[in-house]
C-alpha cells in the first residue's frame, strides 16, 4: 500500500499539497482548510470550484497598468472619475490592493512586476521604463508617486526610474514612509499608508 501523507485520498492529498504553497498556508493549516472546505461542500467547496475555474479563465493582466482584471482594462483604468495626471507606480498588485484599501488615492496605477534585483542590475527592459514613458505622455502626467518598499531594491528601483523619466517632466513624489526599512505597503495599515501618501515628500 502506497504511503499515504495526510491518511487522505490521493486527490485530496494533492489539493492539500496546492494549498500549502500559498502565502500564510503551511501544510498544518492547508489540511486544515481542506477539511473545512469537505465539511462544507455545498458552500465552501463547490462555490470555491466554480469561481476558481471562473478566474483560471479569465484573468489577465490589465494592459494599462498590470493590475489583475478579467477585462482587458481594469475597472481603475477604465473609470472616468479617476485623475489621470496623477500616477502611482508600485511594487505589484498586492501593494496597489494596499492603495486601493486605503482609498486616499484617486489617480492611475502602474505595476512594476516582477523584476531582477538591484544586485543582478536593472534591465529597463524589464522594468518596462518605455511603456510607462508612454503612458506618462499619454496620460499627461503631471505627478509620479513612487509608492516603492523602504528597502534598498525599492528605493534603488525608484531613483533609477526617476533617473530615466525625468526628462518627461513629471514631478517626481515618494511616500513618507515612517515603517522600518524592509516595510512593505500591504502590511501597512490604511491609516500608516493615508499618513504615508499625505505627508509625501518631493523627489
Ligand atoms: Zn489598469
Amino acid at each position: 500500500m502506497q504511503f499515504r501523507e495526510y491518511g487522505g485520498d490521493r486527490e485530496v492529498e494533492a489539493l492539500i499539497a496546492l494549498m500549502a504553497k500559498l502565502p500564510g498556508l503551511g501544510p498544518r493549516s492547508a489540511r486544515r482548510a481542506v477539511i473545512k472546505m469537505i465539511e462544507k461542500r455545498k458552500i465552501i467547496l463547490e462555490p470555491l470550484a466554480q469561481i476558481l475555474g471562473s478566474v483560471s479563465e479569465k484573468i489577465t493582466e490589465c494592459v494599462e497598468c498590470g493590475n489583475f482584471s478579467t477585462e482587458e482594462v481594469c475597472c481603475i483604468c477604465s473609470d472616468d472619475e479617476r485623475q489621470s495626471s496623477i500616477m502611482c507606480i508600485v511594487q505589484d498588485v498586492a501593494d496597489l490592493w494596499a492603495m486601493e484599501r486605503s482609498n486616499v488615492f484617486k489617480g492611475i496605477y502602474h505595476v512594476l512586476g516582477n523584476y531582477s534585483s538591484i544586485y543582478s542590475g536593472i534591465n529597463p527592459e524589464e522594468l518596462k521604463v518605455d511603456k510607462i514613458r508612454n503612458r506618462l505622455e499619454k496620460e499627461h502626467v503631471e505627478e509620479v508617486i513612487l509608492a516603492l518598499d523602504a528597502t534598498i531594491n525599492g528605493q534603488t528601483t525608484a531613483h533609477y526610474l526617476i533617473e530615466k523619466l525625468q526628462d518627461t517632466g513629471a514631478k517626481f513624489s515618494s511616500l513618507a514612509h515612517g515603517v522600518p526599512v524592509g516595510g512593505e505597503l500591504d502590511y501597512l495599515d490604511d491609516g500608516t499608508i493615508r499618513a504615508a501618501f499625505t505627508a509625501r515628500k518631493n523627489l
